[in-house]
């Protein structure tokens, strides 16, 4: 029997804010999440404007803004320089119910979208499901799944592959993940240090350029994160020492002889997206459909795109609004903006920090002012770093 619902894989951000748009509009959804619970791994930690405006809508806006910490400003600097240029989302309050962005865990969204979908009827999550094939005719989508070492099936009307970077509803799919890999890794330190105290004029989220090595300093709930990359002859195991996180922070503020470290990760960054957003009843959303790197916050933001602009377009199908073509238009606007605006946005971000010759920082720095300087400008930057330029481009493109 064919099961009228909607199948999301993934109990990740973006699998999740999927369900809470169809649950809300009585669409039966079942999540099939490959792990025992939701993932309380330190990763992304940044909502942008026009999220903040979208998880309002789904009303968990106010909890995730409670449970961490709003930040109006960007502020971008130079190891040589100091403070090249400062922007206030402040600026944009006219095209925002949010304008400002908010830092807080990515597990916390999850949790507080869970603890909503549970008192939903429409709403079944199946923990310790790994989702490992994917077949589909006219009328349905049919998965296999691994439960306790054996093979189950479950069958729905859609499929949304939610279910990240490794996605298996990819693979499954045939799709291509086309992009390239950084040679260098992210290294993300988390530290209580109180950097206010020593970097006069620090904001809440702070680019600093140095063509040896860049640092990213992004303030969340009662710590800081600073990012720095770590080039190849330095292995995992040496990154990962406290000895090797301990000189990484003297980059930042020299001098001192111990921080805390409370938290370290150390990654591997890609620029890739899936050559197809839509295969017939199945779709890509989130990092199973495009990766990059964090310089700018937009991976799972711009997930959570996804997941709004798709589960809309269903809604539409189910509510015998739209016609089948109407879910064509996810894969067009989706992949287009993701090409276009966050992959070009976020590779220029990290070429900006890195720059090695003269001409190129002082291009980045000449930039940087011009756009501080004229109004016009800056409230169009500040649309393109909060994503709202291309939420704007994913709609005229129809
Ligand atoms: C170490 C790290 C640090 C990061 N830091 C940042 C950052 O600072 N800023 C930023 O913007 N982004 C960051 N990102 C990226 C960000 O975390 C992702 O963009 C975001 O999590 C995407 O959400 P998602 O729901 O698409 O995928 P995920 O959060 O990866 O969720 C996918 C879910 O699917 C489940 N799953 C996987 N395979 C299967 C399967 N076969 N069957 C069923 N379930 C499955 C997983 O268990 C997981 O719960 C980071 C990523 C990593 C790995």
């Amino acid at each position: 029997m064919i099961e009228d619902r909607v199948l999301i894989a993934g109990a990740g951000p973006v699998g999740l804010v999927a369900a809470a748009q169809l649950v809300r509009e009585g669409i039966p959804v079942t999540v099939l999440e490959a792990g025992n619970e939701l993932s309380v791994e330190s990763r992304a930690s940044t909502f942008h404007p026009p999220t903040l405006d979208m998880l309002e809508d789904l009303g968990v806006a106010r909890q995730l803004i409670g449970e961490g910490l709003t930040a109006p400003k960007l502020q971008y600097r130079s190891k040589k320089d100091g403070v090249i240029a400062q922007f206030d989302f402040g600026e944009i309050a006219d095209r925002t119910r949010h304008p400002y962005r908010v830092q807080s865990e990515q597990f916390k969204l999850t949790r507080i979208l869970l603890a909503q979908l549970h008192n939903d009827s429409n709403f079944r999550i199946e923990f310790g499901a790994r989702l490992e094939n994917v077949a589909q005719d006219a009328d349905c989508v049919r998965v296999s799944l691994r439960i306790d070492d054996r093979e189950q099936i479950r069958t729905g009307r859609w499929l949304i592959g939610a279910d990240g970077a490794r996605s298996e509803v990819r693979r499954s799919l045939g799709v291509e993940f086309e992009g390239f890999t950084w040679p260098e890794r992210f290294l993300v330190l988390s530290t209580p240090f109180d950097f206010d105290a020593v970097m006069p004029d620090l904001v809440s989220v702070n680019y600093v350029a140095d063509p040896e090595c860049w640092q990213f300093l992004l303030r969340i709930p009662g710590m800081w994160r600073v990012m720095f990359p770590i080039p190849q002859d330095v292995s995992d195991t040496a990154a990962l020492t406290t000895d090797f996180g301990q000189s990484l922070l003297r980059r930042v503020v020299p001098g001192i002889t111990r921080f805390e470290i409370a938290h370290t990760t150390l990654y591997r960054v890609h620029q890739r997206v899936a050559k197809q957003f839509r295969v017939g009843r199945a779709f890509l959303a989130g990092d199973a459909a495009h990766i990059n790197n964090p310089l700018g916050g937009m991976g799972m933001n711009g997930g959570i795109h996804d997941a709004v602009n798709l589960t809309s377009r269903l809604v539409a199908i189910y509510e015998g609004r739209a016609a089948d073509h109407e879910l064509d238009r996810y894969d067009a606007q989706r992949r287009l903006v993701t090409l276009e605006s966050v992959q070009t946005q976020t590779i220029q971000n990290k070429r900006d920090l890195e720059a090695k010759d003269e001409a190129s920082q002082a291009e980045f720095r000449d930039r940087l002012r011009g756009i501080a300087a004229d109004p016009d400008a800056r409230k169009r930057y500040l649309e393109r770093v909060s994503m709202i330029a291309s939420l704007r481009r994913a709609e005229e493109l129809g």
